[in-house]
């Protein structure tokens, strides 16, 4: 076809097709700016590539409990769109917007708990905050959802007093992870409420 156009993959012009150059499967008007579109790509995958350099070195310089505060974030994030619009699991009282995640093991306690979905759930203030927890309510709570040997098994740990010590990796990882659900969760309760 005589008449057929192109853009330029560079400047995005439109031209005729037997006035344009083909360079690796793109049309361009002329050498120039072929040649120019492939020293833009160039540039830009360099620029990935120290940005994706900064990114590990800012990682790398992260102290283990900065990696910790980093994990819990999410986490906690995680549980209160996962228990959005519940009651209080101690005292059971209607949502509110301020309500938090609350550990049924506490963090100093037992660390190894920290991040376990399980042992957290939405909490209003005053349980969380002023009655260290509510614990009673908590736990029958907790029988209730998830029977009386993981109640035990989540005491005993604590009791044992075992010592914890977090992977640099893993605390990354579940960063990412947790991060990852929060969008794909949210995702998830925006369509509900739409349908
Ligand atoms: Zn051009
Ligand atoms: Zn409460």
């Amino acid at each position: 076809m005589p008449n057929n156009t192109k853009r330029c993959r560079y400047c995005k012009q439109k031209h005729l097709e037997s006035e344009m150059v083909r360079v690796q499967m793109s049309w361009f008007c002329n050498y120039d700016h072929a040649t120019k579109f492939a020293l833009d790509k160039l540039e830009q995958k360099k620029e990935k590539e120290i940005k994706a350099k900064v990114k590990e070195l800012k990682v790398k310089n992260k102290t283990l409990s900065q990696l910790k505060k980093e994990a819990e974030y999410y986490v906690n994030a995680y549980v209160r769109i996962r228990d959005e619009g519940k009651p209080c699991c101690s005292c059971s009282k209607p949502h509110q917007s301020g309500d938090q995640a609350g550990h049924f093991i506490a963090v100093g306690s037992c660390d190894e708990l920290r991040f376990n979905t399980k042992n957290i759930h939405s909490q209003c203030i005053e349980c969380n905050l002023y009655q260290s927890g509510n614990l009673l309510g908590y736990r029958d709570y907790m029988v209730k959802r998830y029977g009386e040997q993981l109640v035990n098994d989540f005491q005993d740990l604590a009791r044992s007093k075992r010592i914890n010590k977090w992977d640099r990796d893993y605390l990354i990882r579940l960063k990412d992870v947790f991060k990852r659900r929060c969008t794909h969760l949210k995702k998830i309760k925006n369509n509900q409420q739409k349908s």
